[in-house]
């Protein structure tokens, strides 16, 4: 099954892509993650992107359009796989209807107060990519799973938090309507426990 996970950031795509990606035993293929790996490694593509990644602005459409084209060739993907956080615009989700056949796209859906406290709160562990709230957490920081020590991701910052939900309304909200056009848009109530909206999302991929 290829799968897409739409939503603003702090949404619940990455959590809930993670559960998916070992219950459906298909890659999660998260572009942020891919971005974030280079900035760390200092790759030439991650001095480039430093900047936007930063400022919470969206890496050009052929970068990333070019990066998941290679990623979803390879072998691991043939049974099918789990977008997190691509397409982000619709130029985006066009090229990727070029080169992919998509099942369907979920929506988890969020308020903005919500969003804003979530992301607010949210720890990051850069050794096992591990998200986490700080409520979830008995010492906010060291994280539970591999014991590394947990960062604040800078676009969680709240000015960058701004920009990315601006970003979000103007260029990627649009991919709701393009999706929900070709019949592939399941709309999921993104708000309660983990295990609560996991469970939902479960039951509308059992139908
Ligand atoms: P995420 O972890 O999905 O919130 O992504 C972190 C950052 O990576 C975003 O704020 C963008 O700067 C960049 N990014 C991730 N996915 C994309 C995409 N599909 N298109 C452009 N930029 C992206």
């Amino acid at each position: 099954m290829n799968i897409i996970l739409l939503g603003a950031p702090g949404s619940g795509k990455g959590t809930m892509a993670q559960k998916l990606t070992v219950e459906l035993q298909i890659p999660q293929i998260s572009t942020g993650d891919i971005f974030r790996k280079n900035l760390k490694e200092e790759t030439p593509l991650g001095l480039k992107i430093k900047d936007i990644l930063n400022g919470g602005g969206l890496v050009p459409d052929e970068i990333t359009i070019e990066i998941v084209k290679n990623r979803l060739a390879e072998a691991d993907c043939a049974n099918g796989y789990i977008l997190d956080g691509f397409p982000r615009s619709i130029v985006q989700a066009e090229a990727l209807d070029a080169f992919q056949n998509i099942d369907c796209a979920i929506n988890l859906e969020v308020d903005n107060q919500t969003i804003v406290s979530r992301l607010s709160g949210r720890r990051f562990c850069p050794n096992c990519n591990g998200t986490f709230h700080v409520t979830q957490l008995q010492n906010a920081a060291i994280c539970p799973v591999c014991g590394n020590a947990l960062i604040v991701r800078k676009d969680d910052s709240e000015e960058t938090v701004l920009e990315r939900l601006r970003v979000y309304e103007t260029t990627t909200k649009p991919l709701i309507d393009y999706y929900r056009k070709q019949g592939k848009l399941v709309s999921v109530d993104g708000i309660g426990g983990v295990e609560v909206v996991y469970r939902r999302i479960l039951d509308i991929l059992h139908k």
